[in-house]
This record gives structure tokens, sequence and C-alpha cells, in this order.
């Protein structure tokens, strides 16, 4: 039986994109070859890249905008230094919502000024900081939209004459945002989007190009661009699989409509977060929850044990919470089911009738 996947990532996939995933594995498009083993100079492979770059861009609403978009390698984490390789001449500003923020400053410090302009380290990041300033002389200001390990999602992103870079990995086509306002957005796919191994880029143009410094081949954005992703050989499989999640999103109706069911998911199971007595939220500022990851804990540590069997024998994988938060999380990606919150809200409940 397929299990309720409340994975934080590598995440769930819809059923549909699996079947196709596999059925490439053996026989790509009839060509009587698999996927893994053809030439990404060929025109099926090409048609796989171009398709996901596009369809990328679509979904925003970026085409023709000045924006290209990029399926690159070496992880969300990677970006957190090629970003500042590219943009950080004079003072790169951050926010500092965790862990992953957190990482991205301290590589933006191996090259440059940077400057911490808004910090939630002061309560373990359970809220998004508001009301800071971005220096004028910032060249660019980069946020986490969410935060994939404590629970907390951005509402709203500054006006700022600064480049807008944004890491968006853990809720990257899962709500409705005015895209254009982000200069440089990056994500890696196995949140929301596909599986570890390729990362997408989408970046400005205009904003590329300015920094005095020599930047290496592979971490140059300018390069990934005029060769289409392939400088080097591109990770095909994953951006394969990314690319079918992106057709099943369209097919859905795209962004707008698994942006309600987002919301159903989070709305049902909050509310039970809220109502049992027996839980409590991490995140204290309702609007500062995030849609994607919901962290909560028992206020009961004796009642662990239950707990853990109830879920686990309703088919619930992927529960516990991440070792700096404790207690559990719940990650309701775009691909998880609005039936599967319900099995973990019974549970919840169950566990309230029997305690
Ligand atoms: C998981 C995650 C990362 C790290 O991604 P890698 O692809 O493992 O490098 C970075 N940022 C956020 C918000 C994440 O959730």
């Amino acid at each position: 039986m397929k299990k309720h996947n409340f994975s934080a990532g590598p995440c769930i996939l819809p059923q549909s994109v699996l079947q196709k995933a596999a059925q490439a594995v053996t026989n790509f498009n009839d060509s009587g070859l698999s996927i893994l083993e053809v030439s990404h100079r060929s025109k099926d492979i090409v048609n796989v890249m171009e398709g996901a770059r596009e369809l990328a861009l679509e979904h925003l609403g970026l085409q023709n905008k000045g924006y290209k978009a990029l399926f690159l390698q070496g992880g969300a984490s990677l970006e957190f230094l090629m970003v500042a390789y590219n943009l950080l001449e004079t003072k790169g500003a951050y926010m500092n919502t965790g862990t992953w923020a957190d990482k991205a400053i301290k590589e933006a410090k191996l090259l440059g000024n940077v400057d911490v302009v808004a910090s939630s380290k002061d309560q373990n990041f359970n809220y998004i900081p508001k009301g800071f300033t971005i220096p004028a002389d910032a060249d660019y200001f980069h946020c986490t939209s969410n935060n994939t390990i404590f629970g907390t999602q951005m509402q709203n992103f500054p006006d700022t004459d600064a480049a807008l870079v944004c890491d968006m990995s853990s809720d990257i086509f899962s709500r409705v945002l005015d895209f254009t306002k982000f200069d440089l957005i990056y994500a890696g796919a196995q949140k929301n989007m596909g599986p570890a191994g390729t990362t997408l880029v989408i970046v400005k143009e205009e904003i590329l190009g300015k920094v005095s410094r020599v930047i290496p081949s592979m971490l140059d954005y300018q390069v990934h661009i005029s060769k289409d992703s392939m400088f080097n050989t591109p990770a095909v499989y994953p951006t394969y699989v990314s690319m079918l999640t992106l057709e099943w999103l369209k097919d859905l109706g795209g962004i707008a409509e698994i942006e309600k069911i987002n919301n159903a998911k989070a709305a049902l199971l909050y509310s039970e977060i809220d109502e049992n007595p027996l839980f409590n939220g991490f995140v204290t500022n309702a609007e500062d929850r995030s849609k994607m990851n919901a962290t909560f804990t028992l206020n009961n540590d004796d009642l662990k044990e239950r707990f853990d069997t109830l879920w686990k024998s309703a088919g619930i994988s992927g529960l516990n919470g991440h070792r700096s938060v404790g207690g559990y999380r719940a990650s309701m990606y775009n691909a998880l089911p609005l039936e599967s919150v319900q099995v973990l809200v019974d549970v919840m409940q169950e566990l309230k009738r029997k305690a």
C-alpha cells in the first residue's frame, strides 16, 4: 500500500509522474533506449531540457520578461555560493530565518561584505522578522521564502532597489506570488518539484555581469545561460522528472489551483493543532506559519510512544521533526493529497479520545 508520505525532502511526487518516470528508464519515448543511456545532445533530451525550462518560466508568469531558467547541479547549497560569486560587489544583505539562510550567509562571507539585516535567531527561528531596512549600498537582498526546518513562511517580500534574491527550495510552485518582483530565484528540486540532483535557477539577465571578480566557469550563471544549462552533462533524469511534475501541475490548473488545495490542507492540520489540547504549534504567529511544513510538539512526552504507534499503523511516514526543533513536522508539499492530511488529523483526534 502507498504510504501517506509527509517527508520533508526528498519528498512525495505524484503517482502518475512516478509511473511515467519508471517507463522512461526502460523505454524512453518509444525509442527502444533508456533515458539513462542516451546522449544529452540527442534531440529528445534537448527537448526535455528546453521543456523543463519553459514550463518553469510559464508557471511563474516569467516568460518573455528578461528571465532565464537553468537546471544546474550542486543543490541549493551551491547556489548559496554562486549567488555571492555572481552578485556580491559592495555588500550582500541577508535575512536570517534559520538553518538554510544561515548557511547562505556563511558562504557569502567567504567572498565579501555581508550585512544580516534581520534575524529570528533570538527565538529559535519561530517567527519571520519584520520592519527591517535594507542598506542603500546593498547589491542584493537574500531571503528564504519558506523555512523547511522551523516551519515559517514569508508572506511579504520587501520593495527594494537591491536585487531581490530568494531561496524558494521548499515552496516554489506552491502559491501565487508576483514573481516579477524577484531578480533571482533558486530551488533544489527535491522539495516540491522532483528528485534530488538538479536545482532550478531563475535569473533576470540584466543583474548579471556586474561584479569585478573572475568567476570560475561552473559557478558563472552567464556561462550556463550561454550553453542552455548544458555547459557540462546536465542531470537529465532529475530534470526529466521535474518536467513531468511541472506538466502534472499544468494539467491540474497551475499554481493558482494547487494553492487552493495547499490552503485547505494547511487549514485542516493547523486547526487540529490549535484545537487539540495534546498538541502545540511551534510557530506562534499564525501569519508566519508555513503551509508546506507544519511543526508541532506533544504537550506530554509520555504520549509519544502511543502517538508514534498510531500514526505509523495508519500508514503515515516521515513525520518526525528535525533534530533542531524536535517533535513532529508534517510536510504537505504539492503532491500530498488532502486525504493524507485527514488521516493524520484522524490519528491526532484518536489520541485525544484515548488519552
Ligand atoms: C533543503 C533546502 C536547502 C538545501 O538543498 P540542497 O539541494 O540539499 O543543497 C536549501 N534551502 C532550503 C530552503 C531547503 O529546504
